[in-house]
């Protein structure tokens, strides 16, 4: 997972840049980084690892000159991540420069990787991204554009890219369209965006969505857009709905407020839960499911769990040992509301089942009568090789265990997930373009053929800038 952010002609883009990515930040907590080009072409980086808030000095951001700026967000998995693996990438290459930021995850970077390898090329990091870098700088095209689609066919899998070649800046999104991209306007600049909570934040307005397959070039000859790659299925994350994305974004066009709250509602149509008395969610990014919930169900919502914003998803572990103890040091219930009472806890989603079963027993601590837990998705069974970071299937635990089993180990009094198609059906332009394979298995592409060395922290393999 990751975000990206960019301007083209802006006297101070670096500046509305670090604005965008504070707006990425959900999307990638572990670096965060930005690529300036001054008036004279140059380029300069500031990267860092931890959070956009505690990244960039004051002296690196004045250092950060001219209109054009890229930035990213990342979030990997704990192995790679190392400042080398920070984003934007900034390679000084034969003809000038090449800046790039991305968000997804090649399915092809370790052939990529080791046909590039073998003809010489030495890389500096494990991201499957420079791979993509590599074969820019190797393409043959007159125009930058050009390159980087050359640069792109037999590249596979999930990509939004920011790439400012010399003082050309060229967006490109894969022809499946995995992960959003958001072209804006604000005056005479364009700006461009994972989501649209970030256009927001520098007062931009919405012009409209990098389409799938679509290669987008701005320079002094003006704005172009080409269709180079080839066409495929339109296969956008149905999780950046239910999970990844912010409440106040819209992604692939649609409100993802209103498409969570749709979740819930038809999450309470599925999987009513009679006799309870009150709804609440796992903050904060069940928020909007648990209303949809209570508005379907006619029960009370109620903010019955308080979630520390200070503990980010990186927090070191607390010395005490046991799955409770890291719950408790995110979440503490509100025994007021939930005391006696029959409860509905809605998540967005159980990956390892960990922080559900914490929450169960913090729930029951507080005096919960009977706890119900709803999904306001269905049962994650695989990986996804797409850009988000599910863990390995023998990790996912409603892959590991039947129902009964499930509801057991939690410790729940009932469980309930929404039906793929009922998932599918809350999506803001109904149920079709929208990759479900965590969900279904039914991946839609192939799948790496050595999904091992594509995660962080080995050696010989590429690791994903998600
Ligand atoms: P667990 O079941 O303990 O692995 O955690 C599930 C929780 O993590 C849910 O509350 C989700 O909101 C959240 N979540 C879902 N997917 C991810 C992800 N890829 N990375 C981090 N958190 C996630």
């Amino acid at each position: 997972m990751c975000g990206v952010f960019g301007v083209y002609g802006h006297k101070e883009a670096a500046a509305l840049t670090q604005l965008g990515l504070y707006s990425l930040q959900h999307r990638g907590q572990e670096s965060a980084g930005i690529v300036a080009i001054d008036e004279n072409g140059r380029g300069r980086v500031s990267r860092a690892m931890g959070l956009v808030s505690e990244g960039f000095a004051d002296a690196e951001m004045a250092a950060l000159l001219g209109p054009i700026a890229i930035g990213h967000t990342r979030y990997s998995t704990a192995g790679s991540s190392t400042i080398e693996n920070a984003q934007p990438i900034l390679a000084r290459v034969r003809r000038g420069h090449i800046a790039l930021a991305h968000n997804g995850n090649l399915t092809n970077a370790v052939e990529l990787r080791r046909e590039l390898e073998e003809e010489g090329a030495i890389f500096s990091s494990t991201m499957d991204s420079e791979v993509i870098v590599h074969r820019i700088a190797r393409a043959q095209s007159e125009s930058p554009e050009g390159r980087v689609a050359e640069a792109l066919a037999g590249v596979e899998g999930a990509y939004c890219l920011l790439v400012v070649l010399d003082e050309t800046i060229v967006v490109a999104r894969d022809p499946h369209g995995w992960r959003p991209l958001v072209m804006g306007r604000l005056a005479d600049s364009v700006v461009f965006a994972s989501e649209t909570c970030a256009l927001d934040i520098v007062g931009a307005t919405i012009e409209r969505e990098i389409q799938p397959g679509e290669i987008v070039a701005i320079d002094r000859q003006g704005m172009r857009s080409i269709r180079a790659l080839p066409s495929a299925p339109i296969n956008r994350c149905v999780f950046e709905h239910v999970y990844f994305a912010r409440p106040d974004s819209k992604v692939f066009g649609g409100s993802v407020d209103r498409s969570r709250r749709a979740l819930g509602r038809q999450l309470a149509r599925e999987c009513p839960a009679p006799g309870a008395q009150v709804v609440f969610a796992v903050p904060d990014s069940s928020n909007s499911a648990a209303l949809g919930f209570a508005e379907e169900s006619g029960l009370p919502y109620e903010l019955a769990l308080i979630r520390n914003h200070y503990v980010g998803r990186t927090f070191i572990q607390p010395t005490q040992s046991g799955r409770d103890a890291k719950v408790k040091v995110k979440y503490n219930p509100v025994r007021e509301i939930i005391e006696g009472k029959r409860v509905v806890m809605v998540d967005d989603s159980i990956v390892r089942g960990t922080t559900t079963r914490g929450l169960v027993s913090l729930v029951r601590g507080a005096g919960a009568r009977e706890v119900h837990m709803r999904v306001s998705s269905a049962p994650i069974i695989s990986s996804c090789y797409y850009g988000i970071d599910t863990p390995r299937r023998e990790e996912l635990i409603a892959a590991q265990m039947t129902h009964d089993e499930l509801t057991r180990h939690l410790g729940v009094d009932s469980l309930g997930y929404l039906s793929i198609g009922g998932m599918l059906s809350a999506m803001p332009d109904g149920p079709e373009g929208y990759c479900h394979a965590c969900f279904s298995g039914r991946y839609p592409t192939a799948i790496p053929s050595e999904p091992e060395l594509l995660r962080a922290g080995s050696a010989a393999g590429v690791s994903v800038g998600l």
